[in-house]
């Protein structure tokens, strides 16, 4: 049997929020040129549609707010094009500090925030309390605002860079699997799907928790892992307004935003739980995150968080959420251009935080596919920087999963 071999100026392996954002850009920014995105299931449904989507700006690592506000930038681009309203809440952010270590830290956030011409406030226990009635604000020290910070519909988001872009030119296949990349020698050359080849001028990994697959078919030990994230939503109360602000609990290690009259929230967990690639199915709605949900994970932090949120002990608990994120040991993405492979693009990494900081994510390797220098400093995304590692290996996969375990911000 002949197999199809079609040719394109850009393959890109996974149509999540970051495929489908470097889609919108290369088809903005440099129109004409041919991009195919290649996705096995349905668009945005493995961690993309999972997320909070917090899609928070001012974070203590700078080198990703230029990527956030990018998102932004593109979502305001996005409604005019489609006619149409993402719906972004913009509801801002409350970060509570409650012991002299958290102050010293949100003080230096608050820094950050002017560094970057964002506004924000300190507000007291009681104002805090008005605005989010759930929160018992009695051990905070000082209370951070920051009325810019929102949240969205991550897969809107994901599927509005999607339909944009295919207006734009971009031609967006579900249902294809990628088995390979196709490589010459160093070179990456293109993909194999089962239904043929698609030579390619650059490959983008933009596959998510599998991507070190795909990696490692160009020889690239890639640093991350898909680690776990779950969260709960509750029955709806009183208490949690709609349009009430995000909360971010670093001394409680969680976070929590209003979910239409319920409370979404998360926590991260004594020990999270890292899988190997290789061990999560392409469907990921058949894999069990967690056999009780969540429920002794929740157990084990519960008196942390029970100190803001005295009515988690006896809120009903509505739905559970979960699903990966590429982790990495320093909580930093992992992203950028391989050494010494030509050609090959591997947008990973996301840490957690993909919803946030998909615009720069997908400028950048627009850019990067074009043959144009990176907008961004991506220089602490370095994939090289833990120097060789395996993957796939469990010591690694403990790393990853440790470093979320520590994680406080939001
Ligand atoms: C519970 C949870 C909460 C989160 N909360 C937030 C948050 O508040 N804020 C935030 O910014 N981020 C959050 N995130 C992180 C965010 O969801 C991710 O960073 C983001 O979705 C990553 O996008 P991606 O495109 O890299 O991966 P994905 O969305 O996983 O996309 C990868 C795609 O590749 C496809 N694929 C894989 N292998 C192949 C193949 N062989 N052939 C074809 N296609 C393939 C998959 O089917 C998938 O669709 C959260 C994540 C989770 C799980």
């Amino acid at each position: 049997m002949n197999m199809k071999v079609e040719k394109a100026a850009v393959v890109v392996i996974g149509g999540g929020i970051f495929g489908c954002a470097t889609a919108y850009y290369y088809t903005r920014n440099y129109p004409g040129r041919k991009i195919i995105v290649l996705e096995r299931n349905e668009l945005c449904n493995a961690a993309t549609s999972r997320a909070a989507a917090l899609m928070t700006r001012i974070r203590s690592k700078k080198a990703f707010i230029p990527l956030s506000l990018e998102t932004y930038n593109a979502i305001s681009a996005m409604e005019q094009q489609l006619g149409e309203s993402m719906d972004v809440k913009r509801v801002g952010v409350m970060h509570v500090a409650a012991t002299e270590g958290s102050v010293k830290e949100l003080e230096a956030l608050m820094a950050v925030a002017a560094e970057f011409g964002e506004p924000t406030s300190w507000i007291s226990n009681s104002e805090a309390h008005n605005r989010a009635p759930w929160l018992n604000t009695e051990e905070a020290i000082r209370i951070g605002y920051i009325p810019g910070e929102a949240y969205c519909d991550p897969y809107l988001l994901g599927t509005f860079y999607a339909r944009c872009a295919k207006m734009q030119g971009a031609d967006i296949r579900q249902g294809v699997t990628v088995t390979e990349v196709i490589m010459d020698g160093q070179t990456a050359v293109g993909v194999r799907t089962e239904h043929g080849e698609i030579r390619a001028g650059k490959v983008i990994v933009a596959a998510g928790a599998w991507a070190p697959l795909f990696a490692a078919q160009a020889g690239i030990g890639l640093p991350m892992a898909p680690v776990r994230s779950q969260y709960w939503i509750t029955d709806k109360a009183g208490i949690f307004p709609a349009d009430s602000p995000i909360v971010l609990l670093p001394d409680a290690q969680a976070y929590a935003r209003p979910e239409g009259g319920s409370l979404l929230f998360g926590i991260r967990e004594k020990k999270s739980f890292a899988a190997s690639p290789e061990s999560i199915p392409a469907d990921i709605h058949h894999f069990s995150f967690s056999p009780d949900k969540g429920m002794q994970d929740l157990s084990e932090v519960i008196e942390k968080l029970a100190r803001f949120f005295p009515g988690v002990y006896d809120v009903g608990l509505r739905y559970y959420v979960a699903g990966f994120s590429g982790y990495t040991p320093d909580n930093n993405l992992t992203m950028g251009i391989p050494d010494g492979v030509e050609n090959l693009l591997l947008a990973t990494g996301c840490v957690g935080a993909g919803i946030a900081v998909s615009g720069g994510v997908g400028r950048a390797f627009a850019a990067l596919a074009a043959g144009e220098p990176n907008p961004y400093d991506f220089s602490s995304f370095d994939i090289h920087r833990f120097g060789k590692i395996d993957p796939l290996s469990p010591e690694w996969l403990e790393r990853c999963a440790m470093a979320r375990s520590l994680k406080k911000s939001g």
